[in-house]
């Protein structure tokens, strides 16, 4: 008579999003209490999810996934989010934000990474009702259908409000074990952040810099005036105030030391500097034809923001390549920038 060796199941293995905020954590914590192997994808974006950043859309993963185990993996979504951001299916939300295209970029790159290694299944933290614009059922619908995930996308935290997905009706994970969250109250998050010894998490935050409205306004701007933008001109939105001299020039002008500091790094050899001389100085960057009348409009504007703008005349200096030159202009007034902010 032979014996046979009883078969081991293999370990589940879900693929997670994980911005480091708390449902996307809890999300990941609900899998590791049912012993499933989870890989934590954190996306990096031009537009504000850096990993230094404490908002929910993307905070640093790795303090996490060290206390509870768990991998990690970084994926800068580049060009591919430039493009849904310059061209969104979708639309946008109250500003820029293109939550659901993003949320189908986010969900295709997973699906990909899931199919690449070989794993079983895609963990969100998403929430049934939480949000008005991106979560709302008839939506999360088509980011499930647009991103080709059908039944193998599991939500944890509302898995009890929706039909069975495959990995739970294949026995993968155990639906007793999940939960069913509805709506805006974080009530059930903070207990379950609570049992799970979770206490260093970041408040919920609006998302984005595509949801600001003033780097909206800066990116409307970009977007009116630039065929095709470049990760340039996306650095530099970040930094500033902005002006709009005409459709081809714009001015730069730093808020404070940091802001100078950046200015200084991100210029390009086709950006020309301006410092108004003999007193403290923003950096400044023009942007476009290097013409008299671009040049002393660029310098008026940044006397306006120095010490000196009261004064008739203050002395800008412009680097242009091997050729420096100085200006004497008076700073710019309230009512002349007006018209050229983007604010
Ligand atoms: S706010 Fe919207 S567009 Fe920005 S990262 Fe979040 S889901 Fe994506």
């Amino acid at each position: 008579m032979t014996t046979s060796t009883p078969h081991k199941r293999k370990k589940a293995h879900a693929i997670a999003l994980f911005s480091g905020g708390l449902d996307s954590a809890l999300a990941i914590l609900l899998m590791l209490k049912q012993d499933i192997e989870v890989t934590a994808l954190t996306f990096m974006t031009h537009f504000g999810c850096d990993l230094k950043d404490r908002s929910s859309c993307g905070s640093n993963p790795y303090p996490m996934a060290e206390q509870f185990g768990f991998n990690v993996k970084l994926m800068h979504l580049g060009q591919k989010f430039v493009d849904i951001v310059e061209k969104p299916k979708y639309g946008r939300g109250s500003q820029m934000n293109v939550c659901v295209d993003c949320r189908i970029l986010m969900l295709t790159e997973a699906k990909n990474y899931m199919e690449m290694v070989g794993a079983d299944f895609v963990v969100t933290g998403e929430v049934m009702g939480q949000r008005p614009f991106s979560q709302v059922r008839d939506r999360m619908n088509l980011v499930i259908r647009e991103a080709g995930l059908r039944d193998r996308l599991l939500r944890p935290l509302s898995a009890k409000l929706l039909p069975p997905t495959e990995p739970e009706l294949a026995g993968l994970v155990d639906r007793d074990m999940l939960e069913r969250i509805y709506g805006r109250s974080r009530k059930r998050q903070m207990e379950l952040a609570e049992e799970f010894g979770l206490s260093d998490y970041p408040t919920p935050a609006a998302g984005c810099l595509l949801t600001d409205a003033g780097y909206s306004n800066r990116l409307r701007d970009l977007l009116a005036h630039t065929e095709r933008i470049s990760f340039d001109d996306l650095n530099l939105l970040r930094v500033g105030r902005h002006f709009r001299l005409d459709r081809h020039t714009k001015v730069v002008v730093g808020r404070n030391e940091s802001d100078n500091d950046q200015l200084r790094r991100l210029k390009q050899p086709h950006h020309y500097h301006l410092e108004a001389v003999g007193v403290g100085s923003p950096v400044t960057l023009l942007i476009g034809p290097y013409t008299r009348e671009n040049v002393e409009k660029a310098a008026m504007i940044t006397a306006r923001y120095t010490k000196a703008r009261h004064e008739p005349q203050v002395r800008v200096a412009v680097q242009n390549g091997d050729d420096p030159m100085e200006v004497s202009v008076t700073p710019a007034a309230e009512e002349d920038i007006s018209y050229v902010i983007v604010r």
